[in-house]
């Protein structure tokens, strides 16, 4: 059985007990949820840095997992899912890989966004790479710098992709439709112009 350490302070034990007591602005459905989508034990995150320490962005901008792995335990829901570094992480997986908890730090990065695109929080950045996919099959479309590269490395101008398969855009127009993400995309820009 876990021992309880006596402080002589019923309040001070009662709020120890309890991991949400400090925040206003807590929701402690957002842990739940974060969880659910994620399919990953974010509650079992006990903050030593490893995913940080291997996270390919944290050297090279403000944003820290451990931070945001912070916020899911204590369902931070605003500070989540309105930051702006919520979108650097590149989804590599290396903190997935290290944990020593075994939690997987990059899906509740997904998890959040997710969330996050429910209310239409989504970068101006990531709505243009949907129109891109949408009309080309491609993130980044071939352009005429590269089509020239590949041609000089005796390669076909289009790559065995979309672009030189084009009759394969229709497909993916389907599955964007699908899930409405064009037109999801289209609406959030057109009301930020
Ligand atoms: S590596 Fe795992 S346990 Fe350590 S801070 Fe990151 S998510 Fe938490
Ligand atoms: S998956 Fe994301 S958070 Fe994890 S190490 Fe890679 S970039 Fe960093």
């Amino acid at each position: 059985m876990a021992r309880e350490k006596d402080y002589g302070n019923p309040s001070l034990e009662a709020k120890l007990k309890d991991r949400y007591y400090y925040s206003d602005d807590t929701n402690r459905d957002f842990t739940k949820e974060v969880e659910k989508i994620g399919r990953t034990i974010a509650h079992m995150c006990y903050q030593c840095g490893t995913c940080t320490g291997s996270c390919p962005s944290a050297p090279r901008s403000s944003y820290r997992i451990r931070l945001f792995m912070r916020r899911a335990v204590l369902g931070l829901e605003e500070e989540a899912l309105t930051d702006p570094d919520l979108w650097l992480c590149t989804t590599c997986y290396s903190c997935t890989d290290r944990c020593p908890r075994d939690i997987a730090p990059t899906d509740v990065i997904m998890a959040m966004r997710n969330l996050a695109a429910r209310r239409d929080i989504v970068p101006r950045n990531f709505l243009k790479t949907v129109q891109a996919i949408y009309t080309t099959g491609h993130g980044v479309p071939n352009n005429d710098v590269n089509r020239a590269a590949r041609v000089k490395l005796g390669m076909d101008a289009e790559p065995p992709t979309t672009c030189g398969f084009p009759e394969y855009i229709e497909g993916i127009k389907a599955i964007i439709d699908h899930y409405g993400l064009k037109d999801r995309a289209d609406k959030i820009l057109s009301e930020g112009e």
